[in-house]
């Protein structure tokens, strides 16, 4: 079938190769083009090539940055890039560039033959989120390639689990190093807007990892790297009033004006998941967390300088809504083990 597609409808849908051509959601296509913006397209032949050459399952906005380069693919993963100007795109495009050629956060590929060369679009997937993150702070970027993060990424579960990796994505704070299954980069990426995102939270992780290393601490405490003397108040106080809002849920009773955590009882086992949490909704859900608990969204928009919900039109709405319905629920909320800022002062 002949294509003319518009990557801006259809980025998300998922591609795979076969005999007959190339899927792309329901439909094989042999020739055609897909629309990238007002200047560049690409043909479908150019993409068959381009899968020959990465053969991972992952959305059309990920083979196609792997075959053109276009930046303007990468706004599916990293939407800050659809709010960015000609000049700003440059300078993304520089930052990018930057960590792409230095060794700081090395990111290996272990295939089924054994370590194998890190394809394109799984390299920008993880040093693209660290610049869209830190779009605002760029100092924070540096500061981590300092410490010499590594990121491994594994072809299934079964090589993943050989090498150590357990539960759905794991960092190792001693080694500085994440550890995920290649297509868990991709997975929250088959809707149009953005959901569930491992890496996101892993990085939140490494981020606690990072604080520990820069200020040698024995081991994490579920702190940010580089926090203004302003960030870490901010910090504290949200945390002191979500864990306050938790313990009262937690020995059942809830506070009189029905103020439920955002967060799942996960979150609260420990100030790292607690971090890592909340991080990742930062990123998936800031209106509803700029909604339901401003302190803390307060205390992450402060802290890296940039308002999600201005390249984010729409949460995802799944962590939220399944967190609303545990409380709800009247289900037990479990121990928590947090530690670290959770005093008022
Ligand atoms: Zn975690």
């Amino acid at each position: 079938m002949h294509a003319t597609l518009d990557l801006s409808t259809h980025a998300h849908l998922p591609v795979t190769l076969h005999d007959s051509g190339i899927s792309i959601g329901q439909t094989t296509y042999t020739h055609g083009t897909v629309r990238i913006n007002e200047s560049a397209a690409i043909a479908v032949s150019q993409l068959i090539n381009g899968w020959q050459m990465c053969a991972l399952r992952m959305p059309l906005a990920g083979l196609v940055f792997q075959v053109s380069k276009e930046l303007t693919s990468l706004g599916h993963f990293f939407p800050l890039i659809h709010t960015l100007n000609h000049a700003q795109r440059t300078e993304f495009r520089t930052r990018l560039n930057t960590l792409l050629q230095t060794p700081d956060i090395a990111i290996t590929y272990t295939a089924q033959t054994g370590l194998t060369a890190t394809p394109l679009i799984v390299r920008v997937m993880v040093l693209g989120q660290i610049v869209s993150c830190f779009w605002g702070r760029p100092e924070i970027v540096s500061a981590l390639q300092r410490t010499k993060p590594s990121v491994a990424l594994y072809a299934n579960r079964q090589l993943y689990e050989r090498a150590g990796g357990v539960g759905g994505g794991c960092y190792l704070p001693h080694e500085h190093h994440i550890m995920l299954e290649v297509n868990r980069l991709f997975e929250g990426f088959y809707t149009p807007t953005p959901n569930v995102s491992p890496f996101l939270h892993e990085f939140g992780h490494l981020l606690d990892g990072t604080h520990m290393r820069l200020n040698q601490l024995p081991h994490c405490v579920g702190r940010l790297p580089l926090m203004h003397d302003q960030d870490l108040r901010l910090w504290q106080k949200a945390k002191y009033r979500e864990v306050q809002c938790y313990t009262a849920w937690y020995h059942q009773r809830p506070p009189s004006d029905g103020q439920m955590p955002l967060g799942h009882p996960y979150v609260f086992q420990n100030d790292g998941e607690f971090l890592a949490g909340h991080w990742e909704m930062f990123w998936r859900n800031p209106h509803a967390m700029a909604q339901q608990t401003p302190h803390l969204f307060n205390a992450f928009m402060f802290y890296v300088n940039q308002d999600p919900r201005t390249s984010l039109t729409h949460d995802y709405m799944g962590y939220v809504e399944g967190n609303r319905a545990f409380y709800q629920s009247g289900q037990q909320p479990w121990p928590t083990e947090m530690r670290y800022d959770t005093a008022s002062d």
